[in-house]
């Protein structure tokens, strides 16, 4: 097959894009999310299937030859991977890759910060879901608010800036802190984003009544807060933000991710490579496509490339758009043993 003259012109079956690659490179955690990894014991990716840095850098290589610029290391914790920065100076040395970002729960931060940046790393995104130390050890399993504050710290002294803060809204868990944590980033000039919760692999209790969906969440908003004023999507044509955003009038911006109740399918331009080289061209597509085969049996980066082309030109995926018009379930414990790669940790948030 050949390959197109400008990258531009990898569109699937919805003109939609190839351009933001989540990478995520580990399918551990730190800390145990009610939402994302409720129970105590997972079965991991086998480590020999792990792929390494170089490997990682290969594929990031064929997927940049075909469109990808942008690039989100995940996880599970990215920060649990040995070295990240490493990984970070090898993308960050690539022209066609403008943006390098990672998501992360912020814990061993205060230790990588400042290599991070050094290496290369544009963005952070820091998950935070409450400020209350009892229910940060209840929400995460592990009683580590404080290490997760330094964190945010971390990242400020390191020169980072831009910084996100995520907070999944959940009804009867934390839908009472939302003035808190918007005071939380105003101090910080880091801009929080809610996102509703959303009934991925791993999140099995979830249900659609502990959704606390945008209108909610605004509502709530204006009345502890006052008017709220609702700017143009962060989205520049150039890139599919998720993020609806809105001003205070003190100035405080801030973001709502509505995927549960107001899905983005539209515009997606992004899909996950799990760190044992599966690629799934949405959030909740069944079945990935392998790449780490064909890397590791030495396919050169033009067959690799090809080889994710003619999947991106095929891709109808709209899995979110699809769950709103049907009644949903969350996956089952024992589908989710069966494969691993249905988590939310191992394919990357
Ligand atoms: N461990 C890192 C962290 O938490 O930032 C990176 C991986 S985590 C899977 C990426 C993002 O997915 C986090 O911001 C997390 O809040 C979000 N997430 C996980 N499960 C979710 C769910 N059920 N609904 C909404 N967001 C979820
Ligand atoms: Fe929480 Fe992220 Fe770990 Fe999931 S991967 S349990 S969201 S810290
Ligand atoms: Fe993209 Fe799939 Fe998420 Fe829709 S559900 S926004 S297609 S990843």
């Amino acid at each position: 097959m050949s390959l197109p003259t400008s990258p531009a012109s990898a569109l699937d079956r919805h003109a939609r894009p190839l351009r933001n690659l989540r990478v995520s490179v580990t399918d551990r955690c730190n800390l145990r999310c009610a939402y994302c990894m409720p129970e105590e014991e997972y079965a991991w990716l086998a480590k020999d299937r792990i792929l390494t840095f170089e490997e990682i850098s290969r594929l990031v290589d064929a997927f940049a030859s075909v469109g990808v610029d942008r690039v989100r290391l995940t996880g599970g914790e990215p920060l649990l991977r040995r070295d990240l920065d490493r990984l970070v100076a090898l993308i960050a040395a690539k022209p066609a890759i403008r943006d390098i970002a990672m998501t992360t729960n912020a814990i061993t931060l205060p230790d990588h910060a400042a290599a991070l940046r050094a290496a290369g790393l544009g963005r952070l995104t820091i998950s935070l879901d409450t400020l209350d130390a009892e229910r940060y050890r209840a929400l995460t399993r592990r009683d580590d608010l404080s290490r997760a504050l330094a964190g945010v710290d971390a990242a400020r002294d390191a020169g980072f800036t831009g910084t996100k803060l995520n907070t999944v809204v959940m009804r009867g868990v934390n839908d009472d802190e939302l003035a808190r944590l918007l005071a939380f980033g105003r101090e910080r000039s880091i801009e929080v984003r809610f996102i509703e919760y959303m009934d991925v692999g791993g999140a099995t209790h979830w249900s659609m009544d502990k959704v606390v969906s945008r209108t909610e969440m605004l509502e709530r908003i204006a009345s502890d807060m006052g008017a709220v004023e609702t700017l143009e999507t962060e989205g520049t044509g150039t890139s599919a933000a998720p993020a609806d955003r809105y001003r205070l009038a003190d100035g405080t911006v801030f973001g709502i991710i509505a995927s549960t109740t107001r899905p983005f399918c539209g515009t997606c331009d992004r899909s996950r490579l799990t760190c044992d080289g599966q690629w799934y061209l949405c959030l909740y597509a069944a079945k990935g496509i392998d790449l780490a085969g064909p890397l590791r049996a030495g396919a050169s980066s033009d067959e690799l490339a090809a080889r994710i082309l003619g999947r991106w030109v095929e891709r109808d995926d709209r899995g979110a758009e699809a769950r709103l018009a049907a009644p949903r379930t969350p996956l089952d414990v024992s589908e989710l043993r069966d494969d691993p790669h249905l988590e939310m940790h191992t394919r990357g948030g």
